[in-house]
């Protein structure tokens, strides 16, 4: 292990919408900032095709440029990236520590910014036959399914925009939702009524996932006639929710859907240690919910800095 030096007051973790709006305003502010981020910058937004709801893009704008440009942003004023997985954390004393990739960066205060994953179905092969047929990013892995048959589960936002984006690539999509109707937004939900070539199974679930070496179909069950039937496709984009990634944050005290438990001000039960974003409990999760997050958890964490 190696130690870093301990020249950060900031330890933000997560390069999403939140973590780099924090970095932002933590770094206009003359805090030496430092985000930490596993993969790429943007977080869930990042592999949004297309974001239509965060002001000031007209015409709506791709969620990995709106990402890119929130980490070019907070970067133009002194935050740094250091791309590594965080392994390790010790939060509950004054001087707070972070493992990543084998490095320990330390600072007075921690912004936790890790944001959610795709929940799974939790059925038999879907582990298996993931990359061969089961997906949980339509983005991502779209393109594979040019011309096919592909089912997209859920009734939320994702499901809703995953079935708009597939039906442009693909032969069809059948919508399977458990209820009889969506909680996704009415427009989007307008949108693909329009579509010809996506079907609705409602009040349905998926009982099993078909195929060995790769997906073939799915079986399906209607929940209120227990009616059960086999709908043949290549792919299937799972979108069923997310669960927040928490599971590196003992010490924080959660709520009982998992979430980091923290109001408005993004305070959680250690001092210095702020939640942002999606992986607080919040009652919508939104670009536009997180970034505001992140301006408030820069403002508690100079607040908290001054007395320290
Ligand atoms: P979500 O809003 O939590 O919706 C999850 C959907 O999956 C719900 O329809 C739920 O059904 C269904 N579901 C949950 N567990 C299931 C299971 N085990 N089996 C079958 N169905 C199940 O999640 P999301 O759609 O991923 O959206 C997450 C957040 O991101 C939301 O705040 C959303 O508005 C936001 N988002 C926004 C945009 C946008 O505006 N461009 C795009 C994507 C996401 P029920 O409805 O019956 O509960």
């Amino acid at each position: 292990m190696t130690e870093q030096n301990r020249n950060y007051d900031v330890i933000i973790i997560g390069g999403g919408p939140a973590g780099y709006t924090a970095a932002l305003y933590c770094a206009r502010a003359a805090l030496r900032t430092l985000v930490l981020e596993k993969f790429a910058p943007g977080g869930q937004i990042g592999i949004v095709d297309h974001v239509d709801n965060y002001p000031g893009f007209s015409e709506g704008i791709d969620g990995y440029t709106l990402a890119a440009e929130m980490q070019k942003q907070a970067e133009r004023f002194g935050a740094q990236t250091m791309f590594g997985e965080v392994t390790e954390v010790s939060l509950a004393g004054e001087e707070k520590s972070v493992l990543a990739d084998g490095i320990r960066y330390t600072a007075p205060a921690v912004i936790l910014a890790t944001g959610a994953s795709p929940r799974e179905l939790g059925l038999p092969k879907e582990h298996a036959l993931r990359g061969r047929g089961v997906s949980y990013c339509a983005t991502c892995d779209g393109a594979f399914f040019r011309d096919k048959d592909v089912a997209v589960v859920g009734g939320g936002n994702t499901a809703a925009t995953d079935a708009v984006f597939l039906s442009k690539l693909c032969r069809s999509v059948t919508l399977i939702h458990r209820r009889d109707k969506m909680r996704a937004s009415a427009n989007y939900y307008d949108l693909l009524t329009k579509k010809e070539n996506v079907h609705f199974a409602w009040d349905s679930v998926t009982t099993e996932l078909l195929g060995d070496q790769k997906l073939s179909g799915l079986r399906i069950r209607n929940v209120k006639t227990g009616e059960e039937k086999e709908i043949p496709c290549e792919g299937v984009f799972v979108a069923v929710g997310n669960n927040p990634n928490t599971s590196l944050f003992s010490e924080v005290k959660l709520t009982e859907n998992g979430y980091i438990e923290a109001g408005e001000d993004t305070k959680t039960n250690l001092p210095g240690v702020f939640a942002v974003g999606d992986v607080r409990e919040k009652p919508l999760r939104q670009v536009v919910t997180a970034v505001s997050d992140g301006a408030v958890a820069s403002h508690m964490v100079e607040e908290y800095l001054e007395k320290v």
